[in-house]
């Protein structure tokens, strides 16, 4: 017996707020422009994120942020049943993807646009933007 949950929502913008620092302001400033970014070393090709200030297998502090396809797959997924913030009930879907062009980079974010019993690990899902506190873009993911 499977459990149906429905619509996987949307987390409610006005409520997320981000602090950037040097190391991860660059993906912030991608975001604002609705372009997906992961955080790779200009010394070794190396992707990490989240993004750190030196990178982990050669120590060099240059980064490059190159623009990504915007599409991932589903790496892990949960589904929870009540809101963050009010703890009213609230269905959505915290993913973990694998970034597409990025190798060994993920992103945690959410999953909107599907049933939340629906989800699976393999699916392949495309970046979406959710409007947060201060004009920054949260990037967010819907099925392709
Ligand atoms: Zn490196």
């Amino acid at each position: 017996m499977s459990i149906e949950y429905g619509e996987a929502q949307l987390l409610p913008g006005e409520k997320i707020a981000i602090t950037t620092d040097t190391a991860t302001e660059p993906f912030w400033k991608k975001a604002k422009e609705r372009k997906l970014t992961a955080c790779r070393c200009a010394s070794c090709g190396h992707f990490r994120m989240p993004p750190t200030p030196y990178c982990p297998e050669c120590q060099s502090r240059e980064m490059s942020w190159p623009d990504l396809p915007g599409t991932a797959t589903v790496f892990s997924f949960a589904i929870c049943t009540r809101s963050p913030y009010s703890g009213e009930p609230l269905i959505y879907v915290p993913v973990v993807v694998d970034l597409d062009g990025a190798p060994g980079a993920r992103l945690v974010s959410n999953l909107i646009g599907i049933k939340a019993e629906d989800v699976e690990i393999g699916m392949k899902v495309t970046v979406d933007w959710n409007p947060i506190q201060d004009d920054w873009l949260l990037p967010i993911f819907r099925p392709v």
